[in-house]
């Protein structure tokens, strides 16, 4: 079976760098209203929690 992953965005960590949005090859991150939002299918990457300054970001297998 296909493996899935749940994202969690710290809003209060985020500090609105967008390098998470820039590095995530789905495209699964963007702002909207100046908050960043999560939509589509991780693939569990970790790129977005690897390269966000400020941890905003968890990523966790299973739904
Ligand atoms: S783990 Fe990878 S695919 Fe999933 S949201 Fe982060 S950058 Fe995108
Ligand atoms: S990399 Fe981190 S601080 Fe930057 S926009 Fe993404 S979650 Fe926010």
């Amino acid at each position: 079976m296909k493996k899935t992953y749940r994202v969690t965005i710290d809003q209060k960590l985020c500090k609105g760098c967008s390098l998470c949005v820039n590095f995530c090859p789905k495209k699964n991150l963007a702002f909207k209203d100046g908050i960043l939002t999560f939509a589509g299918e991780c693939s569990g990457c970790m790129l977005c929690v690897r390269y966000c300054p400020d941890f905003g970001i968890t990523v966790q297998e299973g739904k």
